[in-house]
């Protein structure tokens, strides 16, 4: 049933053996679809790094268009005369973003953290060595404050998580060598401390607990999803730290995963009890990923059966009213199936990925809200891009700025 928030979702449900299916790929027609619609939006998202506007961050601004146009250059532009042009362009925004860094926000997303690690990324692939060093020299300095300022929240959006995804982010393009081991361990062991020292304050029952503004959020941008799912990352399991840890990893997801409603979404905060908010940054879409991972990790068959009811509630109510971005829209929700594709290969998931991909091309036709920043990464059409260039492509899919 339709509600204020999202729209009926029509499409057939999944027969094997699908006309846009070919095994476990897409037909050439659906992909020459996907890459038109693609191109067309390239050119215009191209100009807006022209635009006075200094948002540099991931998640509204400049740096995540840039975000999008090395995707593009790595992806469907490879080999082409556009490939060089859209590098350049990523290029342009990393110079400038350097002059706009607040020295406020630590984070990926919406901090200095994000302009700085694409920027090494860059400079690591163009092989400018000054440039490099000079980028994980800012980012290294940027660990103390991380670990040491007690006012910082844990959360992906504005606290330790997030930064500690640049970390992983730096590493995953240029190299182990780039961030230290011992880097990460610090990150990680004030994410964890931070954790059960405000568990054991509140005597919670929960052994980790996390809190943005005074709320224990769930989801993924703000609250314990996001930052579990960090913290299971391959990398960082080899870590003393979060390998003595692990079993309080675990007991906290397994209390998180607890509070679902019966339909299998989460709720926004502990205790919210309105099984509303079906969008990355809260509610079931944001949950996949850290379920799949736990699943990946504790092997066991309850956290892949608990992503699968998550999908199940993306499809039903995750065309959304907001729009086709990322963070809380179409685009964001459909991550998802891509997610559960990749762990599962069952192309029931490729197919609902593709039939979100086909609602997001008739981009601007629904009636849906136009987002305060309409080209961004997050909010607006570079997301959706991304999105769509990430649907050709499954097998190397990954909600950008959080999946590394
Ligand atoms: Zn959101």
């Amino acid at each position: 049933m339709s509600s204020s928030r999202h729209i009926d979702n029509n499409a057939p449900v999944y027969v094997k053996g699908h006309v846009d299916l070919q095994g476990s790929q897409f037909s050439p027609g659906v992909i020459q679809k996907l890459k038109a619609w693609i191109q067309s939006k390239t050119q215009h998202l191209l100009k807006a790094v022209n635009s006075n506007d200094t948002d540099y961050s991931v998640y509204t601004g400049k740096t995540g268009l840039a975000m999008l146009f090395l995707r593009l250059a790595d992806t469907i532009y490879k080999g082409t005369s556009f490939e060089e042009e859209l590098v350049k362009a990523a290029r342009s925004v990393c110079d400038s973003a350097q002059k706009f860094l607040r020295g406020k926000r630590i984070t990926f997303l919406c901090g200095d953290a994000g302009p700085l690690a694409l920027s090494a990324v860059l400079a690591h692939r163009e092989g400018n060595e000054g440039n490099y060093n000079c980028c994980i020299s800012e980012l290294q300095s940027m660990v103390d404050r991380c670990c040491n300022d007690s006012g910082l929240p844990d959360e992906m959006l504005y606290g330790r998580a997030g930064f500690l995804f640049s970390l992983l982010f730096v590493r995953k393009h240029c190299g182990n060598h780039a961030i230290a081991d011992s880097a990460l361990s610090q990150v990680c062991q004030s994410i964890i401390k931070s954790g059960s020292t405000n568990a054991g304050v509140s005597h919670a029952g929960i052994p980790l607990k996390y809190e943005w503004h005074e709320k224990e959020y769930i989801g993924a941008a703000h609250g314990y999803l996001g930052i579990l799912f960090q913290l299971l990352h391959p990398d960082l399991l080899k870590l003393d730290v979060v390998q003595s840890s692990l079993n309080l990893i675990k007991e906290t997801l397994d209390i998180v995963i607890d509070m679902r409603f019966q339909s299998g979404n989460f709720p926004s905060s502990v205790g919210n009890n309105n099984d509303k908010l079906v969008q990355w940054c809260h509610g079931a879409p944001g949950a996949v990923n850290t379920l799949i991972r736990a699943y990946q990790v504790f092997s066991d068959a309850k956290y892949l059966d608990a992503a699968a009811k998550c999908c199940d509630v993306i499809w039903d109510r995750g065309l959304l009213l907001k729009g086709y971005g990322i963070c809380h829209g179409t685009a964001g929700n459909a991550y998802a199936f891509l997610e559960m594709f990749k762990a599962t290969k069952n192309e029931k998931y490729l197919y609902h990925a593709l039939k979100f991909g086909e609602w997001c091309l008739e981009y601007g036709k629904h009636g849906c809200r136009v987002p305060d920043r309409p080209l961004s990464l997050y909010e607006g059409l570079a997301g959706t891009v991304y999105f769509l260039v990430d649907l050709t492509n499954p097998e190397n899919a990954g909600f950008p700025g959080y999946e590394i």
